[in-house]
Formats: C-alpha cells, structure tokens, sequence
C-alpha cells in the first residue's frame, strides 16, 4: 500500500501554513478571537516582531474547561452549527481552523474563563497538550504563542526583517482599530508601548491616532442610507493624498475587506478633485445584511464577493461625492507658532481645514465695507527679508466694491467660494484677492482650466448621434498593435461613427466624425478612443467626452506669465464662482488658497 492517511499532527502542521503565514497573521487570529468573543478591552504583548513571543488578552466570553481543549482541535468552532450559518456570518472567525493551526507550529499556552468557575491553562507544543492546570477566575482569554515555527525551520527562514514583520502587524492592527473604535486596544512591542486607543468609540479619535491630529482635522464625515446599505465614515479632503490605496480603508459588517471595485467607486467620487497618480485617505463602514457579502472566499485573504455589487458602489460613488460637493474645499494656510522667537523665514505654513465659519461665507458680504483694508500686494521676494510688520494702511475702498455686492444680492444660487476682490497679480501667474475672511492666491491658469472644462463639459453633455463631413479627410497612421484592435473592435467603433478606410497596411483614412467631437480636436479624441479601446478594451463614450473636455480646457486657458487687468482678473474670479467644482482644476490641483485674516494676525504677531 502506497497511500496512507497523515497523522492529524503533520495534517495540522501542512493546514497551519496557509492560515500561519507569519507574525501578523497569528496576531490577526488571535485578534480577531478576541474580538469574536466581545472583548472590550485587547492587550497585544509582543517581542521581536512576534517571532520569539505574542501574546494576546482580552476579557471577553472565556471558554469553559471543556470547550478550552476542543478549541485545537481541526475544524473546532463555536460560531457556526450548519450550512445555512455560512450564510449569516457575522463573527470574524467560522473555520475552526486558526487555533489548531497555530498550536501546530508553536508552543502555546491559553488561559481562559468564563468568570464563573475556575479558569483553566493548557500548555501545547506542536499542537500537543503538553500540562493541564487551573487558573484563577478571572473572566477572558490570555494566549501567549511562543517560538513561532520552532519545528518549521522552512517557514522561519522565510521571515523577512524583524522591520518588515513588525510593519505587517501594525497594519494590521491599525485596520482593526479603525474597524472597531469601541474596543480598546494596547499593543507593546520588546516592552514599549506601539500604539493605543481609548475605545470611547469614536471613530474620528481612532483615525487620529492612526494617521495623526493633522489628518483627522481634515477628515469630513460621510452618511448614507439606503434600504440595503448603510454607510457611514470619513474621508480625507482632497489636498490630502497617498501614492497609494492602502489607504483606503472599507470596513463591511466590521469586516476590514479588500475589493478593488470598492476602491475604485471611493476614487470615482473624488473625480477630478484628485491630482493624477494620487489616492485619498478614507475610512468607510458599510452595514448591510450579511446575506448580501459572501466572505467565505479564502481562508485568509481579505476578499469577499457582494450580490448587489452595481449599486454598492454607485452608492458609494455619490456619499463621497455628495459630502465632497458640501464642504468649502479651499485649502487653507495655518501659521505655525514657531517653537523659539526664530526669523521669519524658518516659519512654516500648513494646510488646514477651513473653519466653521468659512461655510457660508457669501451671506457675510454686505459688511465688507466696514471691515475690508486694502492693502497693496506686496512682492514675495521680499516678504522673506522683512524682519518687522508692515505699518498697517489705512482702509481705503476700492470702486468695484458696489456693483458686486448688488449682483451678489440678486443671485439666488449658492456659491461654494465667496466674493473675492482682486487687488493685483503675482509673477503674471497668481491672482491676489482679498475680502474680510482674509487673503487668497488664485492660480489663474487651473481656474480658467475649471471654467472652461465645465463650459466643455456640459456642450458635450448631450451629443446628438448625426456625424458630418470633415472638409479634409484625416490619415492616421497606427502601430501593429493599434491596428489589429482597430479591426478587432471596427462594429464598435462604427457604433459611435467612426468608419476606419484602410489605406495600405496600418494606415487609416476618416472622412466624417460625430458631431459632438470638438472642432479641431477631431484627431486628438480618435486617438484618446483608440487608447481606450487598448486599454479597456471597450468604449466608454461618458469618459471620452469627459477627456475631449479637459483636453480642450487646458489648450484653451490662459497659461502662467500673462498680464491680466482687474476688470480680467475679477470677471475671472466670478466665473470660478458660478462652477459646481471651484476648487481644483480638472487634473486635480488646486485652484485656490486662503490666508485667513486671524492667520494673518498671528503671522505678524498681531494677536496671540
Ligand atoms: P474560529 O474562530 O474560526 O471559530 P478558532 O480556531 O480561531 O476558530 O477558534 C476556535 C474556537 O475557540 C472559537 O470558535 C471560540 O469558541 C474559541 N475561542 C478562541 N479564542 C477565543 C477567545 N479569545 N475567547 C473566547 N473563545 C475563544
Ligand atoms: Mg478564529
């Protein structure tokens, strides 16, 4: 006989290396046990990132005497009795599979009692009870794994850097404190303490303690709720990105989760507010009904599978989009006491949330006559070797204050930036404005930019089918590549009225283009549709207007170093005003900063 069955030992310790890949996911099972068990309170005690020692206590449930050993066995679990369970699961843990395993290859020992009789430790070496003793009766679970892959010398050399491992587990936990702000966590690491929350429930302090003060002050929240979801959180204002998605955190029934599509509707709601290569911080809880997430996908991966994907992330998409659209998103200079009377030059400026009162500024003008000094931009090179105030001007009005404030009265809709007056131009490239909230530098050339890509924007918004005729025919000449998706996709592309006439090998005539395409941009949209097609290998017509607009925006604005007038500047400002998005132009930078006049104060150490 050449086939046998594995004693349960090697069987447990072959199992143990798909949900034992190192450190962190041993804390991550014991976490989430701990969690499971309804903990309010979970200490994680670890030594040399977790490789010689991890230890976890919480004072949830407990396990009884009896249930404490069936614990390690394979396939052991209290959280789900039968088949139709899998469908409702709502604890972290259901396969019955992390104690075994970790037991396998470690030596572990467990403490646990229910509160109600006498506690029980158990000692295990390679998943094998080893003592057996009573413990006080304190209710909760402490259990300490030691020597992690002492009898897998093949997995332990496979460890990276005691760096890198100590960095997964942070991750790690800083997920789970983000997932649940009501249960306390601790974590120590060689004795000093790594990271802790209060568990007050708050998810915005845990966000602060994760990302830091500045990054939570400029968090807004997000709520939605609809019959199926309920999503709540925040999000990070668009001036605060990553390089990466990482940090996009989406939490489902507490679940920390990974589910590309959902990044991406978080990223769609951002739209265009995000400069290219860019990604936003953002902490989403999603509640729906268990039955609508599949998390029974694998082991340990954090994928699940949603029934109602297409309007998850549509929902998604407009929460952000909405609480984005609802806030005044100008980015706004703090002035940051300097730690010793130092020269000015060594001070620096942070980007901060705008205050509560920035949020319906357009209400305040007619008082601005009282409170407005006009003061003279002030070239910026100088600026730096100012070591005293400036003497302050007298006010003085200027004389388009008037027919502004009038317009301003009539115009019913609301402005998401309020009435800025210009009063000159830095470097030919910056407008300088003022009101009483303070002083503000727009960047003229991403305002236009804004201006004009809603202008485009909403003349492409409805395209009528019918094409016309070019007056001169346009050749393109296409890559191998390009070609074969040309002809691969030739139904599609007549679909929107684009008909390719071969010309010779990989050369293309086109002698009539829809209506919509922008004048003089016909080639350039041909070209962007091609891309897509390599790309998506579909055609999105939406996204296609969507580039013809910013392309034909950015060509069209008013570059850097060019001389406009007030009259210019101040039409300028208006327009941005009346757009749905003010505050970034399309490739996502910003358009507008505000000085506020309080910061300014402190600046010149004009109030304290
Ligand atoms: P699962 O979590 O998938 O059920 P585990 O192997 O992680 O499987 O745990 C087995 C069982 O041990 C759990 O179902 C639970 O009943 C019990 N258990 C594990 N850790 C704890 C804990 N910290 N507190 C109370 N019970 C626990
Ligand atoms: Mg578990």
């Amino acid at each position: 006989m050449k086939i046998k069955q594995m004693p349960t030992e090697l069987a447990n310790k072959i199992a143990a290396g798909e949900v034992v890949e190192r450190p962190a996911s041993v804390v991550k099972e014991l976490v989430e046990n701990s969690i499971d068990a309804g903990s309010t309170f979970i200490k994680i005690d670890l030594d040399e990132a977790g490789i010689t020692r991890i230890k976890v206590t919480d004072n949830g449930d407990g396990m009884t005497d009896a249930d404490s050993e069936r614990a390690f066995l394979a396939h052991a679990t209290s959280k789900i009795n039968n088949e139709m369970d899998l469908f409702h699961v709502r604890t972290l843990g259901f396969r019955g599979e992390a104690l075994a395993s970790i037991a396998a290859v470690s030596k572990l020992t467990l403490k646990t009692s229910t509160g109600e009789e006498a506690g029980t430790i158990l000692a295990l070496e390679g998943g094998e009870v080893v003592e057996r003793n009573k413990s006080d009766a304190r209710k909760g679970t402490e259990i300490t794994v030691e020597q992690l892959f002492y009898n897998t010398p093949a997995r332990l050399k496979y460890m990276k850097s005691l760096h890198t491992e100590l960095g997964h587990i942070t991750d790690l936990l800083n997920r789970l404190a983000l997932s649940y702000p009501e249960i306390r966590f601790e974590a120590i690491h060689n004795g000093r303490t790594l990271f802790k929350t209060s568990g007050s429930g708050d998810l915005l302090q845990v966000i602060a303690q994760v990302y830091g003060m500045s990054v939570a002050r400029k968090m807004l929240p997000v709520h939605h709720e609809s019959l199926d979801y309920e999503i709540t959180g925040y999000i990070a204002r668009p001036e605060v990105t990553r390089a990466s998605r990482n940090f996009i955190s989406t939490i489902i029934n507490g679940r920390y989760i990974k589910n590309y599509p959902l990044a991406k509707a978080v990223i769609d709601g951002y739209h265009t507010m995000l400069t290219i290569g860019k990604f936003p911080l953002v902490v989403l809880k999603i509640n729906m009904d268990p039955i609508l997430v599949d998390v029974n996908v694998h082991p340990t991966k954090l994928e699940v599978r949603f029934s109602k994907d297409k309007e998850l992330y549509e929902s998604v998409k407009q929460t952000i989009r909405t609480a984005l659209r609802q806030e005044t998103l100008i980015p706004e200079i703090e002035y940051k006491q300097p730690q010793e009377k130092q020269h000015l030059t060594q001070e620096q400026f942070i980007f901060s949330t705008p205050k509560e009162d920035n949020k319906q500024p357009v209400q305040k003008e007619t008082i601005i006559k009282e409170t407005t000094r006009e003061i003279e931009p002030f070239p910026m090179e100088s600026v730096e070797q100012q070591e005293e105030a400036l003497p302050r001007r007298q006010p003085s009005e200027s004389d388009y204050f008037e027919p502004i404030q009038k317009e301003e009265m009539e115009a019913p809709r609301k402005m998401r930036i309020p009435l800025i007056y210009p009063i000159g131009q830095l470097h030919g490239t910056y407008i300088l404005g003022q009101n009483e909230e303070g002083f503000y530098m727009i960047d003229q050339h991403a305002a236009q930019e804004r201006i004009k890509y809603e202008f485009f924007r909403d003349k492409l918004g409805q395209p009528a089918n019918d094409s016309q005729q070019l007056l001169i025919p346009l050749t393109f000449e296409f890559s191998n590549q390009e070609a074969l998706f040309i002809e691969a996709y030739k139904e599609d592309l007549e679909k929107v009225g684009l008909y390719f006439e071969p010309f010779g090998e990989k050369t293309y005539i086109i002698r009539s283009c829809p209506n919509w395409f922008p004048k003089g941009f016909e080639e350039d949209v041909i070209r962007d549709i091609i891309e897509q097609i390599m790309k998506d290998e579909k055609i999105n017509i939406g996204r296609i207007r969507e580039e013809a607009a910013i392309m034909m925006a950015c060509k069209r604005s008013i570059k850097a170093n060019h001389h406009l007038t007030k009259d210019d500047m101040f039409r300028l400002i208006e327009d941005l005003r009346t757009t749905t998005d003010p505050f970034t132009c399309p490739h996502g930078r910003p358009i507008i900063i505000h000085f506020s006049s309080y910061e300014l104060e402190k600046m010149f150490k004009r109030s304290m």
